[in-house]
């Protein structure tokens, strides 16, 4: 098991010079990954068009040396007056349903142009690259848990293909990259993460719940409740992130996630005990093209990174419920409007 702490790791940093570009680095995962490159030395730039990231998201970095944040969108390029990077982390692409439908076009450029302007940019710097992909490559799945080898059952002309064919079409750009033009790639298939810094108006299912919970508002279960995630602690994504990184050798992509799988209608049961709130449960209808089941096979990150996932789904949603009740504190009103 690989573990480290968010910050305070005196670690040698693991990038090869000093200077890292996070694109989406004020993002949920972007941030978390942004406080362990610098805590191990790294001069941290982060390009953002700030979609679904914010600024306060970097505020225990902002008064610190070492790290640049940058309005940029990246379907734009990559700006030719930053410095050489050492390595490049491509976070850049909303990840929750409600934010990458709600302008399609931009999603599919984000993991196409985007892609290719990422990559132009590592080749040019001879920098080692980072793709977040995700679990949504392999669609509705048809077999279980997926491992990296299973080549998915996904719509290329529905409301998720923007991000999931966009993905795709992403480590075929990437890994032809890698395979013709000798740039050092590595890509994670990311399953459900979550936790602290996710916004209360995010549209996923954890943040859903945790805030109609805390508002007490009706949790809205989409469908019959009974279709299923993974869902991976904030903290334990960051450690295999950083670990695939740093592996020595190139492998593919591989799935990064915890495997205990649960249905929406447990979700929802666990946080309203966790919360102790007394909202009800309403059914609302299911989203087109909405996975029935997904869990990771993460056999190969455990052979290749000696990572596995070490916090339980109880134990990642006090911390997750922490954070939404003392910013909700703070922005009641941000609150009631994202829980309605
Ligand atoms: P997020 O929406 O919090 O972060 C995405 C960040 O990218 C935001 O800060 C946003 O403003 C920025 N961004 C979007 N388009 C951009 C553009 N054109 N130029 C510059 N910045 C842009 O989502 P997240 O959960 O932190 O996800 C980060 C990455 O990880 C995404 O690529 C996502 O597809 C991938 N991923 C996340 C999960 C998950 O469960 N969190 C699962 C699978 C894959
Ligand atoms: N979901 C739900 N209620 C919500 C939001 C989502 O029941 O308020 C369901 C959604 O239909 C899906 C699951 O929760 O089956 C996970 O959705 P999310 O958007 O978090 O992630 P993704 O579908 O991208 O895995």
């Amino acid at each position: 098991m690989v573990r480290e702490s968010l910050a305070g790791d005196d670690r040698p940093c693991p990038v090869h010079g000093r200077n890292v570009l996070i694109t989406g680095g004020a993002g949920f995962l972007g941030s978390h990954l942004a406080d362990v490159l610098h805590a191990r030395g790294a001069h941290v730039f982060c390009l953002d068009n700030f979609l679904t990231g914010q600024a306060s998201n970097l505020a225990g970095l902002h008064a610190q040396e070492r790290l640049t944040l940058l309005r940029h969108d990246i379907i734009d390029g990559i700006p030719d007056t930053l410095p050489p990077f050492a390595e490049i982390y491509n976070l850049a692409c909303a990840a929750s349903p409600v934010h990458y439908q709600a302008d399609p076009v931009s999603t599919a450029l984000v993991n196409s142009v985007g892609v290719l302007n990422v990559v132009r940019r590592a080749e040019r710097d001879g920098a080692r690259l980072f793709h977040a992909s995700t679990s949504e490559v392999y669609g509705d799945p048809e077999i279980h848990p997926q491992p990296e080898h299973y080549r998915g059952n996904v719509n290329p002309a529905g409301p998720r293909s923007c991000y999931d064919e966009g993905k795709r079409f992403a480590e075929t750009l990437l890994t032809d990259f890698a395979r013709t033009r000798g740039v050092t790639l590595r890509i994670a298939r990311i399953f459900n993460t979550y936790g602290p810094r996710m916004r209360p108006d995010d549209g996923r299912v954890v943040s859903n719940f945790i805030v109609q919970a805390l508002c007490g508002t009706p949790l809205t279960v989409y469908g019959d409740g009974k279709q299923t995630r993974s869902f991976c602690y904030v903290d334990d994504l960051i450690c295999g992130l950083t670990a695939l990184m740093a592996s020595p050798t190139e492998e593919g992509p591989v799935n990064l996630g915890n495997p205990a799988e649960c249905s929406m209608e447990e979700l929802a049961a666990l946080i309203l005990e966790l919360t102790g709130s007394r909202s009800p449960v309403v059914r609302l209808p299911l989203p087109a093209d909405d996975p029935q089941r997904r869990r990771p096979d993460i056999s190969k990150a455990e052979r290749l990174l000696g990572w596995r996932p070490a916090t339980s789904l109880h134990d990642g949603l006090i911390s997750t419920v922490a954070y939404f009740d003392r910013i909700l504190r703070d922005n009641p009103l941000d609150a009631l409007r994202a829980a309605e």
